[in-house]
């Protein structure tokens, strides 16, 4: 396609909001004068779009066969970029409607805006409608030949520098489309550099569904997998790729294709990766997701698409409804932007659910890798809580080692009567088994889920409930556990008696508990120790003790004895015979059961402790 201008040419002055926003962009010193790129293309990608729209609805002219393609011709010699399209080109009425005018309301404003600031965000050029002057960051004249799709139209020319006015023409000989030709200003020479000008593509417009040719060489060799049926796309094809999007050696966990019509278009494919690189030590992830319309980019990990609790998700996500070129503020609070926010992460949400449910193994795998992210949103979303609430796994005292339960499972099998939803944290399965806390729950046949993180605790704290019954941790005070029907370790130490032991523990410690009772569940341990700040686990406190290493104690704690542990019984009358060894004995209980809590104790104190008792318990022999 080639073309001269023609005798007849008329200068016309820009509207003046044009050449308000034409003062500011040809003077403005701006740092990403690339995207005039990305907007060039989107013009042509549209253009193409709209002639294959055409086309198939057979109101276009037919008989001209030419490849719908964007051409991008490079002379570094006469500094010159050239982009051509096969689209629909423009009349001379349209070429001075489009691109001598600005229409939108929104757009003068923005204009306005822009004037304002002294920080110009050009960025936003293309949301207003304005995104072909972004030309003029980099030419000092531009170009325009094109000749209408709509049969029997002329070619035209329209030419300008950018300052004030623009001529328009006639031009022979031109084919179907358009070819702007811009002559690079001398600081922008770096535009007709090839290597230069394909960074740029295939970092903006990999996937524009025209190929792209830089010389006659094709850039984009990946389709928009996303706006295909995916039915016709193969796993392979998902896996390359995701590869080739994100630099990824091995394929997803999961993929994600769907499409959506109302109230939102939108066609998304989303991948969850194998591996959760914030556990390498890679540092915070960023967001995954880049946002498109009509297959052009227009923002790349964004982060308003999803919640930054799924921030390992990595994808597409394409939606009509977006303008282009949407600024990151803009995206905060943009009401569109939350309404395909909230569709596309309940969708994702969905099928997960979906997954567990068909494959319980392979959401175990996705689980252990990226539970943590999914408890971070439940801690803190409200939007999608309910959702979340059902994706949470646990282990617990009814699941095997390793084997992970839901929420449902454990309200399906909970006991008649059994008003709360039982919880303990500790570091391992191990660790939880072998306190003195677990004992209770298991006399009494009742199902304690297992948090092994303090994350966890947090989440459920937060939660509060579950289909109305409440989480309770087994670590609290005033749980009310139903009564055992046989009560099992022997007499109890007599009221009295034990009446006077807890007063005298209770004198010893001092301010290190709020109050020293007879215990209700122990079973086999002789002490324990509950916090009386139900919301306020041990491991909560443990990540505080380990913040701020003065704490000391963290909140009210009571200390539970056991009235049928021979220890106990034994203690009160020694308390009598031998004062101080009693003494010790009953400190080393309470360290005892703090260290079964997983709380930090002072270990000095502590070990010189235990060498008195044994020191006495020697003695003791020797007599
Ligand atoms: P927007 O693309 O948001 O409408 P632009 O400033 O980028 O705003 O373009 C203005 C208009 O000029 C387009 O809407 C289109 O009608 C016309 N136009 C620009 N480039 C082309 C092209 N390559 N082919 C056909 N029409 C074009
Ligand atoms: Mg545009």
């Amino acid at each position: 396609m080639s073309g001269t201008a023609q005798q007849g040419s008329q200068t016309k002055e820009f509207q003046a909001e044009v050449k308000q926003l034409l003062d500011i962009v040809v003077n403005s010193l701006y740092t990403d004068r690339e995207i005039f790129l990305r907007e060039l293309i989107s013009n042509a990608a549209d253009a193409l779009e709209k002639f294959r729209y055409e086309s198939l609805t057979s109101r276009g002219e037919s008989g001209e066969e030419v490849p719908l393609e964007i051409s991008i011709e490079l002379d570094d010699k006469e500094h010159t970029l050239t982009i051509t399209d096969t689209g629909t080109g423009m009349t001379a009425a349209e070429l001075v409607e489009n691109l001598g005018t600005i229409a939108h309301s929104g757009s003068r404003e923005f204009i306005r805006r822009l004037g304002d600031t002294d920080r110009k965000d050009l960025n936003l050029i293309g949301q207003f409608g304005v995104g072909f002057y972004s030309a003029f960051m980099v030419a000092s004249r531009v170009r325009v030949l094109t000749r209408s799709y709509r049969s029997g139209a002329e070619g035209c020319e329209w030419v300008s520098d950018g300052i004030g006015t623009y001529t328009i023409g006639p031009a022979e000989g031109l084919g179907r489309g358009t070819k702007i030709i811009l002559k690079l200003k001398e600081e922008a020479r770096e535009f007709s550099e090839a290597q230069r000008i394909k960074g740029i593509i295939r970092q903006y417009s990999s996937f524009v569904p025209f190929p792209i040719k830089v010389n006659g060489e094709q850039i984009n060799t990946v389709q928009a997998l996303w706006v295909r049926n995916k039915n016709e796309v193969t796993g392979e094809e998902y896996t390359e790729f995701y590869k080739f999007l994100f630099n990824a050696y091995d394929g997803p966990l999961y993929h994600l294709h769907f499409t959506a019509d109302a109230p939102l278009s939108i066609n998304a494919l989303l991948f969850v990766p194998k591996r959760n690189m914030e556990r390498f030590g890679f540092g915070r992830l960023e967001p995954g997701v880049n946002l498109y319309c009509r297959k052009v980019l227009i923002q790349q990990q964004s982060e308003g698409i999803l919640p930054e609790w799924l921030r390992f998700v990595r994808g597409v996500v394409d939606s009509e409804d977006i303008p282009l070129n949407i600024s990151r503020e803009t995206m905060q609070d943009s009401a569109l932007l939350r309404r395909l926010r909230r569709a596309v992460t309940g969708r994702f949400l969905k099928f997960l659910q979906e997954q567990s449910q068909k494959d319980p193994e392979q959401y175990a795998v996705f689980w252990n890798e990226f539970g943590i992210f999914l408890k971070e949103g439940a801690a803190s979303d409200y939007t999608h809580r309910d959702d979340l609430v059902r994706l949470l796994r646990f282990e617990s005292s009814a699941s095997e080692p390793g084997k992970l339960i839901s929420l449902a499972d454990y309200t399906s099998r909970m006991k008649d009567g059994q008003k709360d939803i039982y919880f303990i944290n500790g570091l391992t399965r191990e660790h939880i088994e072998a306190g003195p806390y677990l004992e209770a729950f298991k006399a009494r046949g009742l199902e304690v889920i297992y948090t092994y993180e303090p994350v966890d605790d947090f989440v459920l704290s937060n939660l509060m409930e579950y289909e109305e019954k409440k989480f309770r941790s087994a670590d609290q005070a005033g749980l009310e556990l139903p009564a055992l029907e046989a009560e099992s370790g022997g007499e109890p130490l007599d009221a009295d008696s034990f009446k006077a032991l807890a007063q005298w523990f209770k004198e010893i410690l001092g301010e290190k508990v709020g109050e020293v009772r007879e215990s209700t569940r122990l079973v086999h341990s002789p002490a324990i120790v509950l916090n009386l700040d139900g919301m306020m686990t041990s491991s909560m406190q443990r990540v505080m003790q380990a913040v701020n290493k003065d704490l000391g104690s963290l909140g009210q704690k009571v200390l539970e004895l056991n009235p049928r542990h021979n220890l106990i019984k034994r203690l009160s009358s020694l308390q009598e015979a031998d004062p101080n060894l009693a003494r010790n004995i009953a400190e080393q209980v309470f360290d005892n059961a703090r260290l079964s809590a997983g709380l930090v104790v002072e270990p000095r104190a502590m070990v010189e402790r235990i060498y008195r008792i044994m020191e006495q318990a020697l003695a003791g022999r020797e007599q």
